[in-house]
């Protein structure tokens, strides 16, 4: 591992005002992803901010919602009776990820920050256009099961891996983020990127930026909200598909449908076309079925990924299902 500065901080201005000083410098808080990559020399930070100190771990009910702190850990989220009763779709996703070890550690902001599983980004002998700008792809032409059906570019085919994330994009939840000029909100579709020609940026912080809570608007769809994650093993495992879905209903029609899709993009994938297909349609498994088709009849496989259509079908229907019968 290459050597680097340490320091630990205390309150997010102190935070800033290092981070601002060194373009090379990373923010540490649970370290479940970083301290991964700096192993394999994928990052290679000359400097490491501690801001595990940082008061940002509350959760808590606000006027228009609840405020999920940036340093609360994914276990104590999942596990808040806010989260589990408001939005329970959430808490499924968080415990559908990792590991409980990991889970114990990782932060809600690192969630949202982690870097893709692509297993070229991670082998520092290969392209990849992530990794190092500029020298290619090594997925696109190689092994590309696991990679993106939607929203991909030819300098980058890799997924986005987080399953909090898929719930937080049905949710509509918003990024609260400071930096030495201002506080900022960045809505949760604008937060992650598609690759473009740039895959070396997964989302639209800024250097020099904080994030210091997740906000989670209220909604009306908790007793009808479902997440359902396909993988290869049952734990500790990526997605091959995950789908988040909530549905507004009155008696059996949609009033409307908010369903986000992972594994599947560069970014949660926000399945428009299901949800406008459904709005104001009746909760049958025939629309659910139409709706499904209508989302994935815009996929682009790659050579090895042919299944995820069928896949991503099969996931929408349940996930539907599932949430028109309800949680409660
Ligand atoms: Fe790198 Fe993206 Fe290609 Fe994977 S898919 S090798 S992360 S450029």
């Amino acid at each position: 591992m290459k050597s680097f500065k340490f320091s630990a901080v205390n309150n997010p201005a102190e935070a800033i005002t290092l981070i601002n000083k060194n373009t090379d410098a990373a923010f540490l808080g649970g370290g479940t992803n970083l301290l991964d990559l700096m192993k394999e020399h994928v990052a290679l930070p000359n400097e490491i901010i501690d801001i595990g100190n940082l008061s940002l771990k509350e959760i808590k009910a606000t006027a228009s919602g609840i405020s999920l702190g940036a340093l609360a850990k994914n276990t104590a989220t999942a596990n808040h009776p806010l989260i589990r009763k408001n939005f329970p779709m959430l808490s499924k996703a968080i415990l559908a990820g990792a590991s409980a070890q990991i889970r114990n550690m990782a932060t809600n902001g690192g969630n949202l920050l982690q870097r893709t599983r692509c297993s070229y980004f991670y082998d520092i002998a290969t392209p990849c256009n992530k990794r190092n700008p500029g020298s290619g792809c090594a997925a696109l032409e190689g092994f590309n099961r696991m990679h993106a059906i939607f929203g991909w570019t030819r300098e980058c085919v890799a997924v986005y891996p987080s399953d909090m994330s898929i719930a937080l994009s049905a949710l509509n939840a918003n990024v609260k983020v400071l930096s030495s000029e201002r506080e900022r909100i960045i809505p949760f579709q604008d937060f992650h990127i598609l690759p473009g020609a740039h895959p070396e940026k997964d989302n639209s912080l800024q250097h020099g930026e904080l994030i210091t809570a997740i906000e989670l608007p209220k909604n009306d769809f908790a007793e009808h909200s479902a997440y359902i994650k396909i993988r290869d093993r049952n734990s500790y495992a990526f997605a091959l598909v995950s789908v988040a879905a909530g549905l507004t209903l009155n008696g059996n029609t949609i009033q409307a449908a908010s369903i986000a899709m992972g594994g599947v993009a560069h970014k949660p994938w926000r399945a428009l076309n299901a949800e406008a297909y459904l709005k104001d349609k009746a909760a049958t498994a025939a629309n659910f079925a139409k709706a499904a088709e209508a989302e994935m009849a815009l996929a682009q496989p790659l050579a090895h990924n042919k299944f995820k259509i069928e896949m991503g079908k099969k996931a929408l229907i349940n996930a539907l299902e599932t949430a028109f019968k309800g949680n409660i």
